[in-house]
């Protein structure tokens, strides 16, 4: 346990269980909010019970590379020398941060640099905090002054591969007394673990949930994503009108495009057989290169023209903006480069 993980009042609890008064609680849970080293808090006694002094949080900025479009790409380190990696995108209304909820993932998409070592461990949900307050601290924010407007839970790991530990930080990061951001800020992108998309339903929670469904059938999504041998897209697609029918909220499909592979005309007629009529909305993605990966992306060009042929077909879809591509902006590239010591 570190003890960004707890609530302010579970924080109080824990300062109480070990003979403090519970103000010191607040203290520490201002300072782990304003994301201060355990050596910038002052206003706490010298000799803080040792258990205490070992479960302050000791994650950090290990690197952070800036693009030419200033998209930033950060990579935090933690205590037992794992690194994930995040990456903030600037836009009018804010700033958005994605973040990894998993040191490596281990789903074992084909076009994904994050899983090409499988999964390491889960991170835990004040780790997943911790990016979130370091960033904030890193843009000019503290607990009480929010900088990030936006999360976007798609940086390396499967979330609802960690649901226990995803859903305790979801519930943190939108509490009152904490970072108050909104689950209605906050999208989800899973691969689509079916019983966990209705878990998230039933537990009541309202983030955006983003699919990354990457092909029209069944076929070609077993090619490229393992996960498709368990669950068949009409599974996937059930459990997002239940999502839907709770929440209210859209459903946002994500369709890398893969040369050869789902580009074609067929392609986007089975998009329309799957989702006409129902409130959802297509991105379509240039495929980022991965150097350890031989898939070929179509560019940007044929991500239009497909795009174009999903809306004449009655579908909402439009091509993401690719960011931070010269620093390496697909999920777990950055992180692999620098293990693979290339700098
Ligand atoms: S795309 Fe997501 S689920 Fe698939 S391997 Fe990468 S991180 Fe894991």
């Amino acid at each position: 346990m570190i003890l960004s993980d707890l609530s302010l009042a579970q924080m109080q609890d824990y300062v109480k269980g070990q003979g403090l008064p519970a103000f010191r609680g607040k203290q520490l849970f201002d300072a782990i909010y304003s994301a201060k080293s355990f050596d910038e808090v002052t206003n706490l006694p010298k000799n803080m019970p040792q258990e205490i002094v070992e479960s302050y949080p000791k994650y950090k900025i290990y690197r952070k590379y800036v693009s030419k479009d200033d998209t930033i790409k950060y990579l935090f380190a933690f205590d037992d020398g794992n690194i994930v990696e995040g990456v903030l995108m600037s836009y009018k209304y804010g700033h958005t941060l994605c973040l990894s909820t998993q040191v490596g993932c281990r789903m074992g998409c084909k076009f994904c640099a994050s899983t090409l070592h499988g999964l390491v461990r889960n991170l835990s949900a004040g780790e997943m905090l911790g990016q979130v307050l370091l960033v904030n601290r890193d843009l000019g924010g503290n607990g009480k002054e929010r900088k990030i407007t936006n999360l976007v839970l798609m940086g390396s790991g499967e979330p609802l591969d960690n649901y226990d530990n995803v859903t305790t930080f979801l519930k943190l990061v939108s509490a009152k007394e904490g970072l108050n951001i909104s689950q209605r800020n906050i999208s989800l992108s899973t691969c689509g673990i079916v019983e966990n998309i209705y878990r998230l339903a039933d537990d009541g929670f309202s983030v955006t949930l983003t699919i990354s469904l990457h092909a029209s059938n069944d076929l070609s999504r077993r090619k490229s994503m393992p996960i498709a041998n368990k669950y068949s897209i009409k599974e996937i697609i059930d459990a997002c009108k239940y999502y839907f029918e709770k929440t209210g909220r859209r459903i946002i499909f994500e369709y890398v495009l893969i040369s050869g592979e789902n580009d074609k005309d067929e392609n986007a007629q089975e998009l329309a057989y799957l989702l006409r009529g129902f409130p959802s909305h297509i991105n379509v993605i240039p495929l980022n290169k991965v150097a350890e990966r031989s898939i070929k992306g179509d560019n940007r060009e044929k991500c239009y023209e497909f795009a174009k042929k999903l809306e004449k077909l009655g579908l909402s879809a439009t091509v993401r903006r690719t960011m931070g591509e010269d620093i390496g902006g697909a999920c777990g590239q950055l992180r692999n480069k620098v293990l693979g010591g290339e700098k």
